[in-house]
């Protein structure tokens, strides 16, 4: 069957018309034949199983049974009344019940006639009830059935008050295939096929919507599964194979003088494996003629910033500019007093620009950087105004890139006055593998999975608000050898004063039980100025404070090593990954760190999910993965745009294995043939192509 044949409007199929078309296509965006036949079952039931009405159980979910009905009844109550009917086998008796169309109810079933009924049952005045089963007679049962594996598919109240039923929709597409024979064009390749053993499109599209046994239902679900996430793959890894073609980036062939004697005489540590090996894969990237897009997945304090500045200097070796954009301004400071010292012994320049740079320095510094004297520039998104201009910045990098937008990437893109620079973006919340692969297919990823040695798990516990005189105690003996706390209160914006509020209730409390001038207290939060801010911080950064009272403005990359407990209250209300963000501000020192989470005595089941990961785990590759597990990919970043949201069939939590021989997969078509042209990728290359929104893509390589 062609594909033309199958973009005939809904309204053309018999039993169908105009009204149920509009329903259809309102309620379940269905428009055409083929979208009738990519209406995949949410999931099926199996009717192979006739219960007794004596073994009905309470738990029992959907079942079927068959008997008579032997009487009806009304029954008044609050609004209305209710039909009941008795119905009966040789084990017992039930009721079926009945709210809405009773009439035609009344009207159509015959006492005394064999029936099979289907549906949940209830217990109710001591007996079990089924309300609005399904009802066939026997003879209709057995013609109905090709097998006992029966569909259900998706639908919406209005579709089911409107009378299409799970029964109709279920008819409906059983006409297309009358219409169509069941044939339909292959979409993947002889290669594939064999290679995975995968059974054709037809006979995956009869037995996901008439499977005839669970074998071939499930052979159809993995075929139809497989062929959705290789078209993604296929379209983002092709985005990314364009993209490198087409935009020529520097190329950085000269390993020079910077980068070596930063090596050989000035490495402060010895680099992990994982640090090596990223700083490899870099190198490759930056020495290519592409334009490098990579995105850097690392652990907190897995030792990303001297990867991001050992990268620099490889630009610096070619004659060119970088910059480094952080997105508070804490962090900046932070980056600059780290990398000033490091570039001192280098003898490079470097400045740092932020909204709190006065103007005259800012002059200066625009100057310079248009020049091309100024080889480096750190910065929050001050970076990003018209008037920051380079001379000819070849690599920018961007930290915690989760905390920008995609627009605010471009926009550094544009920064040079000749061909992009090459973008390193950096974050701290891990993706999910799985995720990462069907979202960023367009960028190049690199992981540093492996934290500096000596490195101590932070010790993390629950503790509910009635044992905080215990904490207290704890924190107390933790001063007292020295170490430093953090105590972090939420902010959720929908109620900034009140979490305002309870900040300086915190602030005020902890203040009674740790008095000066034994104690210094540095608080921090969003509403201060920034000047104040940095001082508070810098007080506590220099060990003047022994605890930081603060709102979630710390969560980013501050770094003081000497803290060792970070407290969080109101833990409940934080995220997975934001907790675990906030977790490695500690542990960042030799010492033993603790993370407490503090709580009240209410919590959801899911709070009590995200506690016992964070108790259970350092790992934010795991951490992660449990966050996807209880948000969905719907609030991960990237997701939106990716298209991962709209699958039909596979499930990018579930499928992670299908998702990964797909990606294979499609790497190894496109390396053996890269535009798809032999015969033998034409079923590819033809569903490429109709996937239309895409359309504009193909035409660059074709
Ligand atoms: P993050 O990945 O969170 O940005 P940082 O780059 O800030 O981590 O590194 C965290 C700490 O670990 C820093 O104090 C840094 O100097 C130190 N560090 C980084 N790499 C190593 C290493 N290979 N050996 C020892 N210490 C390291
Ligand atoms: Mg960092």
């Amino acid at each position: 069957m062609n594909t033309a044949f199958l973009q005939t409007p809904i309204d053309y199929l018999k039993g169908v018309g105009p009204n149920r078309a509009d329903l259809l296509r309102k309620e379940l965006n269905i428009h055409t034949y083929q979208d009738l036949l990519n209406l995949f079952p949410n999931r099926y039931i199996d009717r192979t199983r006739y219960y007794k009405i004596n073994q009905i159980q309470q738990s029992n979910a959907e079942i079927q049974v068959v008997g008579k009905i032997t009487g009806f009844k009304e029954v008044a109550q609050k609004r209305g009344k209710r039909l009941v009917a008795t119905f009966q086998d040789d084990t017992g008796t039930m009721e079926l019940v009945w709210f809405r169309g009773q009439k035609w109810i009344r009207e159509s079933l015959k006492l005394n006639t064999l029936y099979v009924i289907f549906g949940k049952t209830n217990w109710f005045n001591g007996k079990f009830s089924m309300p609005h089963p399904d009802i066939e007679t026997t003879d209709e049962h057995k013609k109905s059935l090709s097998s006992g594996i029966q569909p259900i598919y998706p639908s919406t109240e209005k579709l089911s008050n409107k009378g299409i039923s799970n029964r109709v929709v279920s008819k409906i597409v059983q006409q297309l295939f009358l219409e169509t024979k069941g044939n339909f064009s292959e979409t993947l390749s002889p290669f594939l096929l064999s290679e995975l053993k995968l059974i054709s499109k037809s006979e995956a599209l009869l037995n996901i919507h008439f499977p005839k046994n669970q074998e071939l239902l499930s052979k159809a679900q993995f075929r139809l599964k497989f062929e959705e996430l290789f078209y993604i793959q296929l379209q983002l890894i092709l985005k990314n194979l364009i993209h490198k073609s087409k935009i020529k980036g520097h190329t950085f062939d000269t390993v020079g003088n910077y980068f070596n004697t930063f090596f050989n005489e000035h490495l402060p540590f010895n680099l992990t494996n994982a640090q090596k090996r990223v700083l490899k894969e870099i190198r490759y990237d930056l020495g290519s003629h592409a334009q490098m897009n990579r995105l850097l997945q690392g652990d907190v304090g897995s030792g990303k910033t001297i990867v991001a500045f050992m990268s620099m200097l490889m630009a610096l070796d070619n004659g060119f500019q970088t910059c480094l954009m952080a997105p508070t301004e804490i962090l900046s400071v932070q980056h600059y007093n780290g990398l000033y010292e490091w570039c001192k012994k280098l003898n490079i320049s470097i400045e740092i620009l932020t909204g709190s740079t006065k103007a005259s320095i800012r002059k200066e510094i625009y100057k310079s950087l248009e020049s091309g004297n100024l080889q480096i520039l750190i910065g929050t998104h001050a970076l990003l105004e018209d008037k920051v201009k380079f001379k000819n910045l070849g690599l920018a990098i961007i930290d915690e890139q989760h905390r920008f937008g995609v627009a605010q990437r471009s926009k550094l893109w544009h920064k040079s006055s000749q061909s992009p620079p090459h973008i390193l973006v950096m974050t701290a919340t891990p993706i999910p593998r799985t995720l990462a692969m069907s979202v960023y297919g367009d960028l190049d990823i690199s992981i540093i999975d492996e934290l500096p040695p000596g490195r101590k798990l932070i010790k993390t516990v629950h503790r509910y608000d009635k044992n905080r005189l215990n904490v207290f105690r704890f924190i107390k003996d933790e001063i007292k050898k020295g170490r430093q706390i953090y105590i972090v209160y939420p902010l959720i914006k929908e109620s900034e004063t009140m979490d305002y509020k309870d900040l300086l209730d915190g602030y005020e409390s902890i203040s009674r039980d740790f008095p000066m001038p034994e104690y210094q207290i540095s608080i921090v939060h969003g509403k201060m100025k920034p000047a104040d801010k940095d001082y508070e911080m810098q007080r506590f950064i220099k060990g003047e404070t022994q605890i930081m009272v603060a709102t979630t403005v710390i969560e980013v990359g501050v770094n003081v090593p000497n803290a060792s407990v970070m407290i969080i209250e109101s833990a409940e209300r934080f995220g997975l990954s934001q907790l675990h963000q906030l977790r490695g501000r500690v542990g960042r020192g030799a010492e033993q760190s603790y993370c407490i989470l503090m709580t009240g005595h209410k919590l959801t089941n899911d709070s009590k999910t995200r506690l016992e990961t964070m108790v259970k785990t350092n790992d934010g590759f795991e951490i992660a993965e449990a966050d996807l597990k209880l948000r969905g990919p719907g609030d991960i970043m990237g997701t939106q745009q990716s298209g991962v949201l709209n699958l039909r069939i596979a499930d990018i939590v579930k499928d992670k294995d299908v998702l990964q021989q797909a990606r294979y997969y499609t790497k190894k078509v496109l390396k053996a043939d890269s535009t798809l042209s032999k015969t033998e990728n034409q079923s590819i290359l033809n569903t490429y192509k109709a996937l239309s929104k895409y359309k504009n893509i193909w035409n660059y390589i074709s």
